[in-house]
């Protein structure tokens, strides 16, 4: 009778991962084809100085809205895309979008694109940049490229020489999530990168660990030994805004200064980009 039960279990664990992992062939096979019926979108952060509290540039975020499951987070569709391969897709779409997009503003910020490893592994990433910038006309001082430690631990070599191609082109290299890896200061002296983004769980600490507290300090003054600014993610209040501001940080992210927006709202306030709530502040005649 045990042994039944046993069986019995051994089958439904079965069958349920069976169908985790159809769920996820579903999805791979959704994703490939997400790009030609534009289920894609690009939705933008704002990263501004600390000091001055102006805008330095916007990071370039991917949204799926899948018809079915709603809005697929990138955590999720992200690592899928990377081991079916699709991302190399996804990855160039998203780099030709943002510069067109930006390209058409009247405000000359800058844009930062995340790619993934995987990108570096297989095209030729510097000519795809190069003819992309060609094509949408973007400048090259506008576009800062974002990659974490995972790729340069991937393929270093390679990685670092395409790296060297695509700064000749004038394009600047930012290292994101710095400090979670395996090998960060390792990273550092791998590359001169134009920023370290400092990853987003120290400003979560920051207020309430010393240690924490201690790690972000040790960033920055990294940082302006190396002349490499720094930037915090995860800012989520004015009082992490004010630490940074003490310590010296460069430029901060994240919900307290502004959450990712699609690309049609990002020139507007927060509030006014909200629900009805924010309309008071808009400026708009309300409707009698
Ligand atoms: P990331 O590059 O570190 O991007 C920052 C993430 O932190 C974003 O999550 C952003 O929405 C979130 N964030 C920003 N401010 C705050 C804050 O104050 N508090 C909290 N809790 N979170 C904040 P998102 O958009 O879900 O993206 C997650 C990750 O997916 C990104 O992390 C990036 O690694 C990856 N990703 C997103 N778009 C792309 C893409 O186009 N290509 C590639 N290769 N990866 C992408
Ligand atoms: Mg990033
Ligand atoms: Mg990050
Ligand atoms: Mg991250």
């Amino acid at each position: 009778r045990a042994k039944a039960d046993i069986g019995r279990a051994v089958c439904f664990y079965e069958s349920r991962m069976d169908e985790a992992a159809r769920a996820r062939h579903t999805l791979a096979q959704d994703l490939h084809r997400a790009v030609e019926l534009d289920q894609l979108e690009l939705h933008y952060q704002v990263q501004t100085s600390v000091i001055s509290g102006e805008i330095c540039g916007y990071e370039v975020l991917a949204r799926w809205n899948h018809p079915e499951y709603g809005q697929v987070p990138p955590s999720e569709f992200i690592p899928i895309a990377e081991e079916s391969g699709t991302i190399l897709m996804i990855g160039e779409w998203v780099l030709r979008t943002a510069c067109r997009q930006a390209a058409s503003w009247d405000r000359p910020n800058k844009i930062a694109v995340n790619l993934s490893p995987v990108q570096f592994a297989h095209a030729d990433l510097a000519k795809l940049i190069h003819s992309i910038l060609l094509e949408t006309g973007l400048s090259p001082a506008r576009l800062e490229l974002e990659i974490t430690e995972s790729t340069i631990i991937a393929d270093k070599s390679r990685t670092l020489h395409v790296l060297r191609q695509i700064r000749t082109l004038g394009v600047t290299i930012a290292i994101d999530d710095f400090g979670t890896g395996y090998s960060s200061l390792e990273t550092l002296r791998s590359f001169p990168f134009d920023k370290i983004k400092l990853d987003r769980s120290f400003m979560s600490e920051v207020e309430r660990s010393i240690q924490a507290k201690a790690i972000v300090r040790a960033v920055l003054a990294l940082g302006k030994s190396l002349e490499i600014p720094v930037l915090a993610e995860g800012v989520e209040t004015n009082h992490q805004l004010e630490i940074l501001r003490t310590e010296g940080c460069d430029e901060a992210q994240g919900f307290f200064l502004g959450r990712p927006k699609p690309v049609g709202q990002i020139f507007q306030p927060d509030h006014a980009a909200d629900d009805g709530l924010g309309s008071s502040f808009s400026g708009r005649i309300p409707p009698v």
